[in-house]
């Protein structure tokens, strides 16, 4: 993607958001100090994760960290250097693997574990207790929350399977 490219898909990334916060108010919106579980913040961006993060997440799903990784994770390249977060429900095909520019910024679909019914504004994590400490520390009506981002060496990302490619590719591809 060049340039143009990225700053209109942004653009769209953050009207798209601001249309869900509309139809999920967070509790920022409504004046509470503490999550009402709109889900935006599962919708904006999955919350990245510490290697400690992906062994208690595997754990509850009863696979290897290895095996969680090929299914569940991707690889970004956010804020300054390489990290892991869940993959969104429609990037199955992506799993285990880098993520290009266009689907960093896709709202297609929220992260893999968000239990959301059409029906129902409430949203719930289906990670639970062991949803990453990034998510567990966000409080939208804080001005700073969440944990920071670990950055992941290549060396730790490929011992966790990854094949070190940062490819980008057209949305065709997908
Ligand atoms: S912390 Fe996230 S889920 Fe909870 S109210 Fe804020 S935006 Fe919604
Ligand atoms: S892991 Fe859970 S809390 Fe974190 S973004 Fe995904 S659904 Fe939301």
């Amino acid at each position: 993607m060049n340039y143009f490219s990225i700053m209109i898909a942004r653009d769209r990334f953050m009207d798209g958001i601001r249309a869900y916060r509309q139809e999920h108010p967070r509790a920022v919106e409504q004046g509470k100090k503490e999550c009402c579980r709109s889900g935006a913040c599962c919708w904006a961006r999955p919350g990245t994760m510490t290697k400690e993060d992906v062994t208690r997440a595997a754990a509850h799903f009863r696979l290897s960290d290895q095996e969680f990784f090929r299914t569940m994770l991707v690889v970004d390249d956010m804020g300054g250097g390489l990290c892991v977060l869940p993959r969104r429900r429609h990037q199955e095909s992506l799993a285990g693997r880098y993520v290009p520019t266009e689907e960093t910024y896709s709202l297609k679909s929220p992260c893999v574990f968000l239990e959301q019914t059409p029906e129902s504004k409430i949203t719930s994590c289906g990670l639970q207790r062991a949803k990453p400490m990034q998510c567990a520390t966000t409080k939208c009506w804080e001005k700073s929350s969440g944990t920071n981002t670990e950055i992941w060496s290549e060396e730790d990302l490929r011992r966790l399977g990854w094949d070190g490619d940062k490819y980008e590719h057209d949305e065709d591809d997908l």
